[in-house]
């Protein structure tokens, strides 16, 4: 879980880097793009404002080149101002301007010969408006185009409108032209209401006057004038920037909304602009502010960019992690595997060259942990005794092994029975869960465990692995503790037989030493007995020649070629025995009277050694089907092995009766058998002493097990060591 994690770090890190990089990318050109555009917006701005000056200072220049007329000529009359303005071309070239015209100051004296004047020259209806009385009057008497929106205007005294008025004093005093601040012109009908401004040129009596302001008003004649609607003079101004995506708005005086005369936009469009500008320019002595904005549309194309390279960017980053991730997952699995790769040869290697069982069991539990990544393993197995049924032995490793060695496995538990008795491997994810788990038990969850199983087909063993996070083992680990079992359970019986095979081995060794001597012993003494003869010929000694010397000599040697051939016979019996079966002379048998013929035979011998020997038959009929000789064998090598071992002390024979069985028992106050001798001494060529001074080969017990088993019987032992042995022969009773 927690290498997961750490495999996680690297491609994280590596994206995260990417990611930094294309936001950086992102930011970087953006900002160019930004600037860039804004350049650009900043340089089309300047343009539109540049557009503006020049147009509104061409109607300036129209306007005062007219008055030039008026300085030259002394009166112009309606159809020299028609062919003026229309040779000036302005209305088609620049059709914002809505038409020049002129208005002519009339003092209060003048006013009714000037009504006279103009009604005779063809327009009966003119009248000077509004019709009030005042001190001079400044009535529009051309304004071409004369058209029915300008015949609208025809009469008007502009000097009555507060805003027009104004303009025109300024233009009077100054001599210089003036544009009004916004106003609707008169020629407005009802439809399509526009603001408009207008322009006013003075002009004098005297073209020098340059003088005060009071001789300025003195002598003005009058104005040339031009309105303006600002709609159609901004639209035609703005025409070559249509597709520029530019915006703009302009005031006349301040910025303020009341003075705006001109929106190319809905305020809402114009709000959500990327870049706008501010200018103030000077038309006629009036403060205009021109404000430019970026339309939606402006630089679009190019905004794809960044937006492009931000996808990008981040398809990279996903894809760098992936890619690491990937590879690095394969990567953690390739060396996973190498390791394991590496365990497994190094687990071969140590199985197979070590034959100490308990070291084999602890290279097979720490191989285990290392490949299952488990934090505690442990290997229950049977201890060296074959005949030991119980799984007593263990070895634990592993972080928490000291904390585990206080969690005995608990045999009968199901959970772990089912490992003992082989029902297969055992793989829990979380086995605080498994109702078959003793509450409280392990501080674990996952848990593997794995029956070792000899080529016999006998569980040796248990391999059991946990670890306290869940689902730590998977398939692969299962598979992986699976092969360390059967290897472990081949290492293991090779261990086993191979114990057994040196330990053959060196008993055949020691039986070899003992025959050797044996057989060494009595050729010696008959060796002996023939020299000394052979030099009493040689010397001719009587005592060669003496019949009772020579008698005891034969004795001795006869007595010693018996021992000779009774080794031999058994050491042939018992080659004999381990290739064929007994073959057995059966007959009915009373016990008590072979056993009393056996110790018959002794009976010289117990003499010698002064050893009492007592029978007692305490059964009522001691019958049985056997092979007296072979029966009588047996009865021999125990009466003899109790007269060897015994210490010379008394020898008590039995005869007993029990469950329709005999049993014959001998019984001796020797030196006994130490504990651990007693499985072995039945076993060929095992002595349980190795002193030579007690002659033997170790092969009476042999034969004489062999020839009880042949006769469906047992025979056994008990024994104390410094008390004595009982050796009792068990055989099923004849009827
Ligand atoms: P051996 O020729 O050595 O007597 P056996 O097969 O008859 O061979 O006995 C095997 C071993 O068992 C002996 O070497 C001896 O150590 C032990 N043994 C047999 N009988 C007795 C006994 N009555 N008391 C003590 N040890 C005995």
């Amino acid at each position: 879980m927690k290498r997961d994690i750490a495999k996680f770090y690297l491609p994280a890190f590596a994206a995260f880097c990417a990611f930094i990089l294309t936001l950086l990318a992102f930011f970087l050109t953006t900002k160019s793009i930004n600037e860039r555009e804004a350049l650009a917006f900043n340089s089309l701005s300047v343009q539109v404002k540049q557009s503006i000056s020049t147009r509104m200072q061409t109607y300036i220049n129209a306007l005062v080149q007219t008055r030039s007329m008026f300085y030259v000529t002394d009166e112009v009359d309606r159809k020299e101002f028609y062919h003026y303005i229309e040779n000036l071309n302005l209305l088609e070239e620049y059709p914002g301007i809505q038409g020049i015209g002129f208005t002519k100051r009339i003092l209060k004296k003048d006013l009714a010969s000037h009504i006279t004047a103009i009604r005779k020259a063809g327009f009966p209806q003119y009248k000077v408006w509004p019709e009030f009385n005042r001190p001079e009057y400044h009535t529009i008497i051309y304004l071409e185009p004369f058209n029915w929106r300008n015949q609208k205007a025809f009469g008007f005294d502009m000097f009555t409108d507060a805003t027009r008025r104004e303009a025109m004093e300024k233009a009077r005093d100054t001599g210089r032209p003036i544009i009004t601040n916004r106003v609707t012109l008169v020629q407005e009908t009802g439809h399509d209401i526009q603001q408009g401004f207008l322009i006013y040129v003075p002009f004098y009596e005297d073209v020098a006057t340059e003088g005060k302001v009071e001789e300025r008003r003195d002598k003005l004649r009058g104005f040339i004038y031009s309105p303006f609607r600002a709609k159609d003079l901004f639209k035609d101004i703005l025409t070559p920037y249509k597709k520029a995506e530019i915006g703009i708005k302009v005031y006349i005086d301040s910025s303020d909304k009341k003075d705006l005369i001109y929106s190319s936009h809905q305020e809402s469009l114009l709000k959500r602009a990327l870049f706008s500008h501010q200018y103030e320019i000077g038309v006629a002595s009036k403060k205009w502010v021109i404000k430019t904005y970026s339309l939606p549309g402006f630089g679009k194309p190019v905004d794809l960019a960044p937006l492009l390279l931000l996808i990008l960017g981040l398809t990279f980053s996903f894809l760098l992690f992936w890619f690491i991730w990937k590879h690095q997952k394969y990567s953690i699995d390739e060396r996973d595997r190498a390791k394991n790769y590496e365990v497994l040869n190094q687990i071969g290697r140590t199985l197979s060259a070590e034959l100490d069982l308990d070291k084999l069991v602890h290279s097979i539990t720490d191989a285990g942990l290392k490949l299952s990544k488990a934090s505690f393993g442990a290997f229950f197995y049977k201890g060296q005794d074959e005949r030991d049924k119980k799984f007593t032995s263990s070895t634990f490793s592993g972080t928490s092994r000291g904390a585990f060695r206080e969690f005995p496995i608990p045999r009968d538990t199901p959970i772990f029975e089912a490992t003992f008795i082989g029902q297969g491997t055992i793989r829990i994810d979380d086995i605080t869960k498994d109702s078959r788990f003793p509450e409280g038990h392990f501080p674990v969850k996952s848990y593997l465990a794995v029956s070792v199983i000899s080529r016999t087909g006998e569980v040796i063993g248990g391999l059991f692995y946990s670890h306290p996070d869940r689902a730590v083992f998977g398939p692969r680990e299962q598979i992986l503790i699976e092969g360390i079992a059967s290897q472990a359970a081949i290492a293991i019986d090779n261990a086993k037989l191979h114990k057994k095979t040196m330990e053959a081995v060196a008993a055949r060794d020691e039986f070899l030493s003992i025959a050797s001597h044996e057989l060494k012993t009595p050729i010696t003494s008959m060796k002996l007995q023939f020299q000394l003869a052979q030099k009493l010929v040689d010397i001719n000694d009587e005592r060669a020649f003496d019949q009772a010397q020579i008698r005891k000599r034969i004795q001795l040697a006869n007595a010693q070629l018996d021992r000779m051939s009774k080794l031999v016979s058994d050491m042939l019996e018992t080659a004999r025995f381990s290739s064929q079966r007994l073959d057995l002379n059966k007959e009915e048998l009373d016990l008590a009277e072979v056993a009393l013929s056996v110790i018959e035979s002794l009976r010289p011998q117990l003499e010698v050694q002064e050893i009492k020997l007592e029978f007692k038959n305490q059964a009522t009929s001691p019958l049985i089907i056997g092979d007296r000789f072979r029966l009588e064998q047996v009865m021999t090598n125990l009466i003899t092995n109790a007269m060897k071992y015994g210490l010379n002390k008394p020898i008590d024979v039995r005869l007993e009766e029990r469950d329709g069985a005999i049993l014959f028992k001998v019984q001796d106050r020797g030196m006994g058998i130490p504990k651990d001798q007693l499985p072995k001494i039945f076993n060929r060529f095992e002595r349980a002493i190795s002193s030579t001074n007690i002659s033997g080969l170790g092969l009476g017990l042999y034969i004489s097990r062999e020839i009880i088993k042949a006769h469906g019987g047992e025979i056994r032992v008990e024994s104390t060591p410094h008390q004595g042995s009982t050796f009792t022969v068990e055989l099923p009773r004849f009827k």
